[in-house]
């Protein structure tokens, strides 16, 4: 007999596919009902975008980002640079930002051009307006379980989780991919969570190992069809978030979608998965610093 708690997903199911851009936008409309409370304390959140180079991958993000800032009522300014951007210049744009009331949110779209330190760049951002969670303050945070600003695609994959109420606590989760900004993060994250968590790498040796033994398997690698369906539980919950252009134009993910889908009891699809929930959980992020410096102010005036 198949016991599943009242707020638990049934997971008995197949090939359920997540809706990433629906729950994306039941997530904005509430978001949209913050930003109207800001308004109404003359508080209108604002997120700076800082761009050097002129990598084009990274210019659609930043496009994305700021269509979905305005769509959503949050001000929104760009810092656009030419690839031999000097480094001091960023730093002090970034000051004054750090400096400026009306930005809550200041992110720099990676990757920066090699001569930039990359460390340099954001420990500079204040850590009160690092939305995208990366300065080292906010990953401490993450660390002990306390982040104000949780990455953002990880947190997205959280929401996902919640929003399709998969059962985490308890539950094996493996993360395939370890880099700080979705792999070691997204490990922190489910680890907080109550789950038992592994990770995998470049290095691993016989991903399918551990694969295997996930019920719920996070892949960011960036690798087409690593994840075959022998190398997923039947039943398990598989969230990809790699994102791989083939030489036919076409995106896809590093999951093997269409047979994976036959085993698993909820997938994500490339596209429409996890990638509108990270720039989602972005504008909370900013919505989140605009309504804490408000807060801030108003307790301290009294
Ligand atoms: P990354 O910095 O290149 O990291 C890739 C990670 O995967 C590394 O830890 C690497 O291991 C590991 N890896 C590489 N090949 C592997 C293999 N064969 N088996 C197991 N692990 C392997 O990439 P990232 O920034 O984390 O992004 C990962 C993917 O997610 C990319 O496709 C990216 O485009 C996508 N992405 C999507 C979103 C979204 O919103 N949907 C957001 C961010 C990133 P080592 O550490 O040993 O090198």
């Amino acid at each position: 007999m198949k016991h599943i708690t009242h707020n638990d997903a049934d997971l008995t199911a197949f090939g359920k596919i997540v809706d990433g851009k629906a729950i994306a936008a039941t997530i904005r409309q509430s978001l949209k009902s913050r930003v109207k409370k800001l308004k109404e304390q003359n508080v209108i959140p604002g997120l700076a975008v800082i761009l050097v180079g002129d990598n084009p991958a990274s210019a659609v993000y930043v496009r994305n980002k700021l269509r979905s800032c305005a769509e959503l009522g949050i001000a929104s300014s760009k810092f656009l640079f030419p690839t031999d951007a000097s480094p001091p210049d960023i730093l002090r744009l970034i000051e004054d930002l750090n400096a400026n009331p009306e930005v809550h949110g200041i992110l720099v779209q990676l990757p920066l051009p090699p001569h930039f330190n990359v460390t340099d760049i954001l420990e500079t951002i204040s850590a009160s307006k690092d939305v995208d969670g990366f300065h080292l303050y906010n990953v401490g945070g993450l660390v002990v379980g306390n982040t104000v600003f949780p990455p953002c695609t990880p947190y997205g994959v959280v929401k996902l989780l919640e929003h399709e109420r998969v059962p985490i606590e308890g539950k094996n989760v493996v993360v395939v991919g370890a880099s700080n900004i979705v792999g070691k993060p997204m490990a922190l994250m489910l680890m907080q969570k109550d789950a038992t968590v592994c990770i995998c790498h470049a290095k691993t040796r016989d991903l399918a190992q551990f694969t295997i033994l996930a019920d719920i398997l996070v892949v960011a690698a960036g690798y087409p069809k690593l994840i075959l369906a022998p190398m997923v539980k039947t039943g398990a919950v598989v969230i990809d978030v790699g994102i791989n252009r083939l030489p036919t134009g076409q995106l896809v993910g590093d999951v093997d979608f269409e047979e994976v889908r036959k085993k698993a009891a909820l997938i994500t699809p490339v596209p429409g998965g996890v990638g509108p929930m990270t720039v989602t959980m972005l504008l909370e992020n900013t919505i989140s610093a605009a309504e804490r410096k408000t807060a801030k102010a108003d307790s301290i005036s009294i």
